[in-house]
């Protein structure tokens, strides 16, 4: 069989098959944003690792090494902070080809280190090769958290309203900008901001872990792959469905600055547009009052329902199936 024909997702399932199924300390394996393993009776590790390559999932001539430097530690710290943890330590490996100088590694350290380091998360290893071609990075964070404060994507229930922090879409937009080659110099404030959200992200680290200690959230996620599929990925380890409005999803308003007299699809962005690196969480209706009361950028857009479908409620109360729309990366189409 064809890889193509089985999805990235399916062959996950498959590797996932083939692996010791069961351990007593892994609380949780595949399938959520980071690995939970227990190392002591209350001390949890929490492992990520990503993968970066050049021409997939990034672009020389849109971002400079700096930039990226910055991205893959976000794309990792987003990783622990959906899972309400503490990053603590990280590894980087690298495939450098021919055509990539010594400064443009050092500027991509310095970038990776600038986040690294404000979130005290210091460098222990990696692996450094030669790479024919094209530029790879993969990086792991090791972080940690307590046994009864892991969130994983599997504890949403019926009823449970659906939050997201920050704003969507902009990630999406910026990368847009930069697509139809109108660099950050000569623009205006709003698509430098834009921009800015796409290779620069900020990962929610402070917020996911304000959520998992005040004990108020049932389930959370980071949104990397887009609201649609990352909420659909929410609901299908929790086994439930969903039901979100548009009209509350929150859009900044440099995106809708920039968006207006230009056809751009604001609301596409924000469900589907992927590299937010916001976090989506569910909280029990009891115990809103007290996420309210953290004082967290946070905006409800949603209610768990029974069942496993996903729908959309625009502003004229019309409903419709919500599919997940992130990307498959071997059937270089929409999941659906
Ligand atoms: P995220 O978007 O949060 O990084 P992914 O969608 O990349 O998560 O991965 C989903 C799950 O599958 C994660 O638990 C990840 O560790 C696991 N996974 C992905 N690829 C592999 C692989 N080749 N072997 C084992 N586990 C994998
Ligand atoms: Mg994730």
């Amino acid at each position: 069989m064809r890889i193509s024909d089985l999805g990235e997702f399916g062959l996950i399932r498959d590797i996932q098959r083939l692996s010791l199924r069961k351990s007593s300390s892994a609380l949780i394996g595949i399938g959520d944003d980071a690995a939970a393993l227990r190392v002591s009776p209350s001390k949890i590790l929490l492992v990520t690792t990503d993968m970066l390559l050049e021409e997939i999932h990034f672009d020389f001539s849109f971002t400079d090494f700096r930039s990226l430097g910055w991205k893959s530690a976000a794309a990792n710290l987003s990783d622990i902070a959906a899972m309400g943890g503490v990053p603590r330590y990280c590894l980087t490996s690298m495939g450098i080809p021919d055509r990539v100088s010594v400064e443009q590694i050092k500027d991509f350290y310095r970038g990776f280190h600038s986040l690294m380091k404000a979130h005290k998360t210091m460098l222990v290893g990696g692996d450094t090769c030669h790479s024919g071609k094209e530029m790879v990075i993969s990086v792991t964070v090791l972080g940690e958290t307590e046994r009864t404060r892991i969130l994983s994507r599997s504890g949403a229930r019926p009823g449970d309203r659906i939050f997201v922090t920050g704003t969507l879409g902009d990630s999406a937009a910026g990368l847009e900008i930069l697509k139809n080659g109108r660099g950050p110099k000569g623009k205006g404030p709003e698509a430098k901001r834009l921009i800015e959200k796409h290779l620069s992200p900020v990962p929610r680290v402070a917020e996911g872990r304000a959520i998992a200690l005040a004990g108020c959230a049932s389930a959370m996620i980071d949104i990397s792959d887009g609201l649609s599929s990352d909420l659909a990925h929410v609901c299908e380890q929790s086994g439930v469905g969903a039901e979100i409005r548009s009209d509350r999803i929150p859009i900044s308003a440099s995106l809708m600055k920039f968006a207006r007299g230009r056809a751009m699809p604001v609301l596409h962005f924000a469900l589907s547009g992927g590299e937010d690196y916001e976090l989506l969480f569910t909280v029990p209706p009891g115990k809103t009052k007290r996420l309210r009361s953290l004082n967290l950028p946070v905006t409800e857009i949603g209610t768990v329902k029974r069942g496993k479908r996903v729908f959309l409620v625009d502003d004229r109360n019309r409903k419709s199936r919500l599919k997940p729309e992130g990307y498959d990366h071997f059937r270089r189409t929409n999941v659906s």
